[in-house]
């Protein structure tokens, strides 16, 4: 199959007092038609930035692509103007957030905020474009729809209007959907049906979804493939079976063994020790974990890993593996 998405050498860049300073620096990936793929790190690590800068949202003052592109179905959305981003916003990408206040508009009402997506984006006649509203309201699990569409969005709950933020997500079929953090505002019980109502839907529009997310447990739920990204960068990649039962880099064993056992009676939290470095304080050379490797050497300091594949379908960028050494890498394209 073809990529849907391909994410190629991306490099974001944001100017600080006159410097450039990477959040992103050489990420590449790709999303095939129908698949789900998990993009997951901790905070900081540079998982929304790269969502920001494929849906051309990255703050205009000082944020920007400086280096590689994004394909859309072979096409590069990097050099795209607003508005002709604008027409693939929405219509062929749709995102969903962490949290949805901030995309509704507090001051119109749920109905006029679909209707408008549904006017801007498809050809549905005037006087269906209600009914839609409401179906696609349905759709998305919610019984009341005749009435939701008259209210505003702090009348509904954080879960409602999740919900109501997939409905427009949704409503011009889109082939991507690109969700940044979408349940983790949201409490243990409603973060669980939004996620599977994302399956569900994922399902019966028969689109991609790329996922963000710093939690394992969704990951384990949702993704078809797994990029794990640490300090701007892409770390590890390969299925999902690969990424929980054969995990490679460093750092993912951490993030594994730091998940809490259910059946463990007290629950002990691993989380890992120090913190992803600023953006004013990545290491120039050598690898950018290295502070909080449990397996780091010497030469780790020096050598600078890249992401290499150790076997079909499975990346990693660690020294431990010869084919992401520089040195012992046979020389990949
Ligand atoms: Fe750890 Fe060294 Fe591998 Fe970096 S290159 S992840 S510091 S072992
Ligand atoms: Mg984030």
């Amino acid at each position: 199959r073809e990529p849907l998405l391909e994410i190629k050498n991306l490099h974001t860049g944001f100017d600080i007092d006159g410097k450039t300073y990477h959040a992103v620096k050489d990420v590449s990936f790709d999303v095939k038609p129908k698949e789900v793929v998990c993009v997951v790190g901790e905070s900081g690590c540079g998982k929304s930035v790269m969502s920001l800068s494929i849906m051309d949202l990255l703050p205009k003052h000082n944020g920007k692509i400086d280096k590689g592109q994004i394909l859309y179905k072979g096409k590069d959305l990097v050099p795209l103007n607003t508005k002709e981003m604008n027409k693939i916003r929405g219509k062929d990408i749709s995102m969903i957030f962490q949290e949805p206040m901030t995309a509704l508009n507090p001051v119109l009402t749920i109905g006029f905020q679909m209707d408008e997506v549904l006017v801007n984006h498809t050809k549905i006649p005037k006087e269906e474009i209600r009914k839609k509203s409401v179906s696609l309201l349905n759709q998305v699990g919610i019984s009341r729809a005749e009435q939701i569409v008259h209210e505003y969005p702090h009348q509904l709950s954080g879960g409602m209007r999740q919900r109501v933020m997939i409905a427009m997500a949704i409503a011009c079929q889109p082939q991507l959907l690109i969700a940044d953090e979408p349940t983790t505002a949201l409490d243990v019980t409603v973060q669980a049906q939004i996620l599977e109502l994302i399956g569900k839907i994922q399902d019966e529009v028969g689109m991609a979804v790329l996922l963000i997310t710093h939690d394992l447990g969704v990951v384990a739920e949702m993704a078809d493939r797994v990029v794990v990204m640490y300090a701007g960068q892409v770390v590890e990649q390969s299925n999902v079976d690969n990424i929980f039962y054969n995990p490679k880099h460093p750092y993912t064993k951490s993030l594994l063994s730091s998940i809490p056992r259910m059946e463990e009676e007290v629950e002990v939290l691993n989380t890992i020790k120090g913190i992803v470095p600023s953006l004013k304080n990545m290491p120039e050379a050598g690898c950018r974990f290295v502070d909080r490797c449990p397996e780091a050497m010497p030469e780790c300091r020096k050598i600078t890993p890249r992401l290499g594949e150790t076997e079909k379908d499975h990346s990693v960028r660690c020294i431990l593996y010869d084919a992401s050494h520089p040195d012992k890498a046979e020389v990949q394209s």
